[in-house]
């Protein structure tokens, strides 16, 4: 392969959670077993209620708690995307119990200081849509976003060309993040 970036149409990772197409610049893509849409909003369709019976790998699960577990996004929209949530299934944030709450809150500053130490972005965006006509893409299991922000990320290729570089594996991405997290 030559060092020419190619683009990679929506249509090959499955259903898009945005129209955003995404730049690949490593020739590989990291293929987990269905993190795509469910067909229903039972725990037997939702990926994030099977991905913590695999390995970590597999799943890019970069942490787990006792009530949550911290996962990187499939469909990042900046390097090192996170996701914090419940092993429960459970949409709706009022409905998590004390445990969940606080639990889902420790592993979030986790998140951004191991996001810190490893990537050093400049900024973040947290936080969770509700329902899908908040943009939730899984909305019947509830997870909060921790996206890292870098000055100028949103320039001129996600605003122009809907496309976004991501110059990093995400195999890479989780093993880096999984190692700097500490040990509950
Ligand atoms: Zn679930």
């Amino acid at each position: 392969m030559t060092g020419t970036p190619e683009q990679v149409p929506a249509a090959e990772f499955g259903p898009p959670e945005d129209d955003i197409a995404r730049l690949w610049t490593p020739h590989r893509m990291v293929y987990i077993g269905g993190q795509d849409k469910p067909a229903d909003d039972t725990p037997a369709q939702c990926p994030f209620c099977r991905i913590p019976a695999g390995d970590d790998e597999s799943g890019l699960v970069v942490a787990r708690g006792r009530a949550c577990y911290a996962l990187l996004n499939l469909y990042p929209y900046n390097g090192g995307h996170l996701m914090v949530l419940p092993y429960r299934h459970v949409s709706d944030y009022p409905d998590l119990t004390d445990a969940e709450t606080s639990e889902l809150a420790a592993m979030t500053q986790t998140a951004m200081r191991v996001l810190r130490a490893v990537y050093a972005p400049a900024g973040f965006n947290l936080g969770m849509n509700q329902g899908e006509a908040a943009g939730a893409g899984i909305a019947a299991h509830l997870h909060q976003h921790v996206v890292p922000r870098w000055t100028g990320d949103a320039n001129f290729l996600p605003v122009v060309g809907r496309t976004k570089a991501l110059p990093e594996l995400l195999a890479d991405t989780r093993a880096r993040l999984a190692a700097a997290w500490p040990d509950a």
